[in-house]
């Protein structure tokens, strides 16, 4: 199959043959946002208004000064205060390509005031469409491990280290990684929460920086320094998916549920 790939017409002849194909979505390891790139040759302003996509959507104060500073990420995350602003600065936030494919942002879910707070991989399909993080198989099972400890989507909140689904649900990358953390750690600092449940070896490993898999670190405490000095403790288990496909490994869960539990009895007591 020939197609002119300097033409509009080629390459949307290109894109209606991969779609036929039954490609979902291609998205490169790196971050290149071709989307936003003026001097890009097919895809330029004229051409735009003729795909009428929105060009400027009417911006609130902050998600001014967001659209005006877009490359200090850090200097604009200190200023979200609240879990609104987070949202919002997210909804703006155009350099994660998986934005691209995914419906929308899954933000969170649950009790922002709760003391425990959970972080998953990323949004499967079900998440996707609903915008709930954990709304799927793997959150029914969630909710069923939840409640084994007296714990429920009104005394937890949930959010994702990733917050648009990966297409074909794969796992995300290093750089998808890298570039989402510093929102999560604002998340986990808006939050302030008692304690943290990284569900899954890549949030384990988006917030503890450790090599090797779920296995090898699930099961203990340890502690992230916040930058105001800090500590919350925080425990890594293994990820309801998995459970799902593995549910010999239940048991294992079950004993970093009991950890979680007597952690929530020392705070109580
Ligand atoms: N898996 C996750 O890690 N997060 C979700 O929200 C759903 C599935």
């Amino acid at each position: 199959m020939e197609f002119n790939n300097n033409t509009l017409k080629g390459l949307i002849d290109k894109l209606e043959w991969q779609l036929s194909m039954g490609v979902e979505a291609m998205v490169e390891e790196k971050n290149n946002n071709y989307f936003y790139q003026e001097k890009t040759k097919i895809i330029n302003d004229d051409n735009l208004r003729k795909l009428d996509i929105p060009q400027k959507p009417s911006f609130s104060k902050l998600e001014a000064e967001i659209i005006d500073n877009k490359s200090d990420h850090q200097k604009i995350l200190k200023k979200c205060l609240t879990l609104d602003d987070l949202k919002t600065y997210m909804l703006n936030f155009n350099d994660c390509d998986l934005k691209k494919t995914a419906t929308q942002l899954v933000f969170s879910d649950g009790n922002p005031k709760s003391n425990v707070m959970i972080i998953g991989e990323a949004p499967g399909a079900e998440e996707d469409r609903r915008g709930i993080p954990f709304c799927g198989a793997s959150g029914q099972l969630l909710d069923k491990m939840l409640n084994s400890i007296n714990l429920n989507r009104n005394s937890v909140y949930i959010t994702n280290v990733i917050p648009w689904r990966p297409p074909g649900n794969r796992t995300p990358n290093e750089n998808e990684i890298n570039l989402m953390k510093p929102f999560l750690m604002r998340h986990i600092e808006i939050v302030s929460p008692k304690l943290l449940v990284a569900v899954g070896g890549s949030a384990a490993k988006a917030i503890l920086d450790i090599e090797g898999g779920i296995l090898r670190h699930r099961g203990t405490w340890k502690e992230i320094i916040l930058r105001d000095g800090s500590k919350i403790p925080i425990i890594a288990t293994l990820h309801p998916a998995y459970l799902l496909r593995a549910p010999n490994q239940k048991k294992l869960a079950w004993e970093d549920l009991k950890l979680i539990r007597s952690k929530l009895e020392e705070f109580n007591s």
